[in-house]
């Protein structure tokens, strides 16, 4: 008879899973990014961005992870990128298993980049692996500035943040300044980028990240092979 599983082996299959996906995509040259941030901090439009200008110099697709709809996999493909949605029907979190089920509905061949946007929760979707290169947290302004220090293992996992709405800081008690220092206490190593997905400040840094780790991908797949 099956045994109802405890947590650890939950989260160490789902780590050797994560791992054989992270394989099969460094074979491919595939950077992987999972993006986590709470609900409305700005995570699709951040990709909307992503994809529309590196249109043309990298091929990107995009698993969408959503309690319910397909409201941003609608977008993401609007924004002219192949896009896959997984519906977690309340589920708080994406896993690994989650991934390699929808993986063969992408056209991996054709993908330079996978863009993971997570349910929108800055708790337990830092504890599961996706098979990713880095996590991404975006965190937006009108959240607070305080957000690090209230949810450090979102910043302590991620390899980059993004500060998100900077173009509404004349409307709000929290700085640009005071979240990067915080985000500095809790992870002194992430590179940080303050943008506004509305205007368009900032964001040309963030794709510099993105293509730097295109780059370091590649290089690392040329060594291997
Ligand atoms: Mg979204
Ligand atoms: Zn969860």
């Amino acid at each position: 008879m099956g045994r109802i599983p405890i947590m650890s082996d939950v989260t160490s299959a789902n780590a050797a899973l994560a791992d054989a996906l992270r394989r099969e995509l460094a074979e491919r040259g595939i950077l992987t990014l999972n993006l986590i941030a709470s609900p409305g901090a700005g995570k699709t439009a951040l990709i909307e961005w992503t994809i529309k200008r590196l249109a043309g110099e990298y091929r990107i697709a995009v698993i969408e992870g959503d309690l319910t709809t397909r409201l941003d996999a609608d977008r993401i493909i609007a924004a002219g990128a192949p896009a896959v949605q997984i519906n977690t029907g309340g589920g708080c979190h994406l896993e690994a298993r989650m991934i390699r089920d929808v993986l063969a509905q992408l056209s991996l061949d054709e993908v330079d980049i996978l863009i993971i946007e997570n349910v929108g929760n800055l708790v337990c979707p830092t504890g599961w692996d996706l098979g990713e290169d880095a996590k991404v947290v975006v965190a937006s302004l009108p959240e607070g500035d305080d957000k690090p220090l209230k949810y450090p293992g979102a910043f302590d996992t991620a390899q980059a943040a993004v500060i998100n709405k900077i173009d509404l800081e004349p409307y709000l008690p929290a700085r640009v300044e005071r979240l990067r220092a915080n985000i500095a206490r809790i992870n002194p190593e992430l590179d940080v980028f303050a943008v506004s997905c509305t205007t368009g400040a900032g964001v040309e840094a963030w794709l510099d990240w993105v293509r730097q780790r295109v780059q370091r991908k590649r290089a690392q797949g040329n060594e291997a092979s």
